[in-house]
């Protein structure tokens, strides 16, 4: 899957396609200007050439003083007048009579082709053009040679260039700055609706993602989501029925068989495989029962069908009340019972019943999952703001990967470990939890043990307490 955004895509191709027009767009002007430029030089030097040549053909009947006097106005009207030269057939210099251009300029030698021509070449160190236009006076041929420097077309050129590989970055910048804001702002509507389908849970399916009436793509899928959603939810209220259902009706059943073991067991004259036997089904249809009531809880707050009676409940007498109860069995594992209490009072708004349920829940998993002779901790501690209740143990631990799963339903990170277990201990610690508005959360290494800890809104703060059961 690509890391990159769908904006930062669409930027990189919008900068990539326009980087490849300015090229295109750049190239065509230097090209366009470069002809313009050299092609204007071409003009000027034939209009030299039919100026010299009209200057003869006018004065060709006057003396040579007067012509050779034109001849100079001529050569002085313009800056590179020197540059002009005219030769006879035999390549001699006609005009001017008294050549100003450097003697070792490189003038062509003899007439060549009898039409215009053109060449380029270099004079001390700078690049020149050249016309060689052959023309008729009267009977005598003519080769009128106008020369003119190439360094103002170049430096011309140079400044063009260097003035466009300027812009194409400034362009370039402020098309990949458009672009992505173009793009992250056809992309919001997708952000709103990641964010609304993230908060969408198994409890709150009843929710609806905003549709905006854009009539676009988006439009749809928003509908189409909302469409499974509501799918979903007929689907998901169904099994909750079931489950509900389901464990109602198999609770008189297991009434019947619990009350039936009870009677057979009473009986004196039972033959002792028989009592064996009751027994185990006395045992088994207890477990049963809990796991019964245990679903029923959870179907019913699912339903939103269990009501909470909310009080001012100080937690210290509910953890003292689940350390006496785990007295016996952490004795049979010889555990160190420890509690550490500091900054209490530790007041919370809650449910006495479910708030004892959610520490035995934690108290009584630590003691199942830590080994003989472990060590089991609550600790208690209040600030401003907050109690944070905590057990922690030197138990088995639970592997990094399987921590998110720990409060599903049903879940057991080791079901060969916990053959006791149903599983759903700590779906209701977290549901009791969750109706508190406090937060349960588990820390644990492979091994080493666990912290699950609880951290409730505070009610008040104060003194500090540390005591050890
Ligand atoms: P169970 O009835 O199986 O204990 P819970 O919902 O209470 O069900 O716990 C779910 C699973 O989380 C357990 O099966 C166990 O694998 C793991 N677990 C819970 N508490 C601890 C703990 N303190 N140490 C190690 N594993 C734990």
């Amino acid at each position: 899957m690509s890391k990159v955004s769908i904006s930062f895509r669409l930027t990189a191709w919008f900068t990539a396609v326009f980087l490849c027009g300015f090229v295109i767009l750049g190239i065509a002007m230097w090209v366009g200007w470069s002809y313009t430029l050299s092609s204007g030089r071409d003009r000027t030097l034939t209009r030299r050439a039919a100026r010299a040549l009209e200057v003869l053909t006018n004065f060709s009947g006057q003396s040579a003083a007067v012509l050779n006097a034109r001849y100079d106005e001529l050569v002085d009207a313009n800056p590179e007048g020197n540059l002009i030269q005219i030769f006879d057939s035999g390549g001699r210099v006609l005009y001017p009579k008294n050549p100003k251009a450097p003697k070792d300029f490189p003038w062509p030698r003899h007439v060549g082709a009898p039409f215009d021509t053109y060449r380029n070449f270099m004079y001390r160190g700078r690049e020149y053009r050249e016309l060689q236009h052959p023309a008729s006076l009267g009977p005598e041929h003519l080769l009128i040679v106008v020369s003119g420097q190439l360094e103002d077309n170049r430096q011309m050129l140079a400044r063009f260039t260097t003035g466009l590989i300027g812009t194409i970055p400034l362009l370039l910048a402020g098309t990949a700055l458009a672009g992505y804001f173009m793009s992250r702002r056809a992309l919001e509507p997708v952000g709103k609706l990641t964010a609304a389908v993230r908060s969408l849970s198994i409890g709150n399916l009843a929710e609806r993602l905003p549709i905006g009436q854009t009539g676009d793509e988006l439009q749809r899928l928003a509908e189409t989501c909302n469409d499974m959603l509501a799918r979903l939810e007929t689907a998901v209220t169904q099994i909750k029925r079931f489950t509900a259902d389901a464990s109602h009706e198999l609770r008189s059943p297991l009434s019947y068989i619990f009350m039936v073991s009870e009677c057979a067991l009473r009986q004196p004259d039972l033959p002792e495989q028989c009592r064996e036997w009751f027994q185990d089904i006395l045992a088994e249809s207890q477990d049963a029962t809990h796991l019964l009531e245990d679903m029923l809880l959870l179907a019913r707050a699912d339903a939103g069908h269990v009501d909470i009676p909310f009080e001012r409940t100080d937690l210290l007498p509910l953890v003292e009340d689940a350390l006496e109860r785990a007295r016996l069995p952490a004795e049979a594992k010889r555990h160190r019972l420890v509690l550490q209490c500091a900054h209490g009072p530790f007041e919370v708004r809650g449910d006495r019943t479910s708030l004892r349920r959610l520490i035995w829940t934690l108290v009584d998993n630590a003691i199942k999952y830590t080994p003989e002779g472990g060590r089991v901790e609550i600790l208690l501690e209040g600030n401003e703001t907050q109690v944070h209740l905590s057990v922690r143990d030197t138990g088995i631990g639970i592997p990094v990967h399987l921590l998110p799963r720990v409060f599903e339903r049903f879940f057991r990170a080791d079901p060969a470990r916990s053959q006791t277990g149903t599983g759903l201990g700590l779906a209701i610690a977290k549901w009791i939890a969750d109706v508190h508005q406090a937060e349960l959360t588990v820390e644990s290494e492979p091994g080493a043990g666990s912290v699950f800890t609880v951290a409730f809104p505070a009610q008040s703060s104060g003194f500090l307490k540390v005591g050890m059961v």
